[in-house]
């Protein structure tokens, strides 16, 4: 866990590892405090709390969700007391998802006859989701949301629905820093649940137009406009292609199997190419941007296509 100070009272609290829930947290310490994100279980967020205390005198008295996923707040509970603040979307969408409960018990499947569940499993093992308790935002935000920390303007801005339904940006113009939560991944592969691709375009394109200097990503190292604009590329791209196999009748992993990820191959876990070739073949079909997925079946196909695609990300 690396913490990063981006600015006098700003910091970010990275997760190196690029792999599964591995994701970025950020830390206003002024006015109490106000942490963007906390992580995916309670010995991760504990150490998060513990590397804020390097810089803070008392726990943040508020959470920013920037949406529901569990990597990004499931550590919640360890901010005693704070206000927690998401979009309305994000608070609704609490306890939808796979409970802690359920993917701690799927960590049993390591090892065992069914290789897509065990190659899950496996992902699961450096995390251990016992005692977490939801704890969903209770100050929520529709469209924006302006804070004053003691002379640093917060803006919490939506730009959903486009990594899911709840997506939350955090903007500190005067730093010229933004906080993206899920809306950029970088050097990794993205994947998204409820949205659309257009949305997800256009909240790229939101964060490159406030011009900032700083972009933390959900996932990934900091960069700068560069991390959006090559996100964006990639899902201009895969979707185009997507469009031309929808076309030609082929199934989504054939479709995928067959896509040319070309630079993207690069980025850690390029199977995910599935779960967006699955996305794009929705909207084809005029489905709804939360028609509900099938994510063990995306899962199993992405077990296949990871030793597919396993010659060209050599
Ligand atoms: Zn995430």
């Amino acid at each position: 866990m690396d913490l990063v100070q981006l600015a006098p009272s700003v910091y970010a609290c990275l997760q190196e590892d690029r792999g599964l829930g591995c994701s970025n947290s950020g830390l206003v310490s002024r006015a109490g405090g106000l942490v963007v994100d906390t992580f995916w279980d309670l010995p991760h967020t504990r150490e998060l709390v513990a590397t804020y205390a390097r810089v803070t005198d008392e726990p943040a008295r508020r959470v920013v969700n920037t949406h529901h996923n569990g990597d990004h707040c499931w550590g919640n509970q360890l901010f005693r007391d704070a206000e927690i603040i998401g979009h309305r979307a994000c608070a609704a969408a609490f306890g939808h998802d796979a409970a802690p409960a359920m993917l701690q018990g799927m960590k049993a499947l390591a090892g065992g006859d069914d290789p897509a569940l065990a190659a899950f499993a496996a992902a699961l093992a450096p995390w251990d989701f016992r005692g977490i308790e939801l704890t969903p935002p209770t100050t929520v935000l529709d469209d924006r949301l302006d804070l004053d920390l003691d002379g640093i303007a917060v803006e919490l801005l939506y730009v959903g629905p486009a990594h899911t339904a709840g997506d939350v940006i955090v903007h500190l113009p005067a730093q010229r820093i933004v906080f993206t939560g899920d809306v950029l991944f970088r050097r990794c592969t993205p994947i998204g649940w409820e949205g659309t691709y257009a949305k997800w375009i256009e909240a790229l394109d939101r964060v490159i137009a406030l011009a900032p200097d700083v972009v933390v990503p959900g996932h990934g190292p900091i960069c700068g406009v560069e991390g959006p604009r090559e996100m964006k590329a990639y899902l201009e791209y895969v979707r185009g292609e997507s469009r031309r196999f929808f076309a030609a009748g082929l199934s989504t992993l054939d479709a995928a199997k067959r896509l040319d990820l070309g630079p993207y191959a690069r980025w850690t876990e390029p199977e995910r190419l599935l779960f967006n070739v699955e996305r794009a073949y929705r909207e084809f079909r005029g489905e709804p941007f939360d028609a509900p997925i099938d994510a063990m079946a995306i899962f199993r196909g992405m077990h296949e296509l990871r030793a597919a695609l396993r010659p060209a990300a050599a």
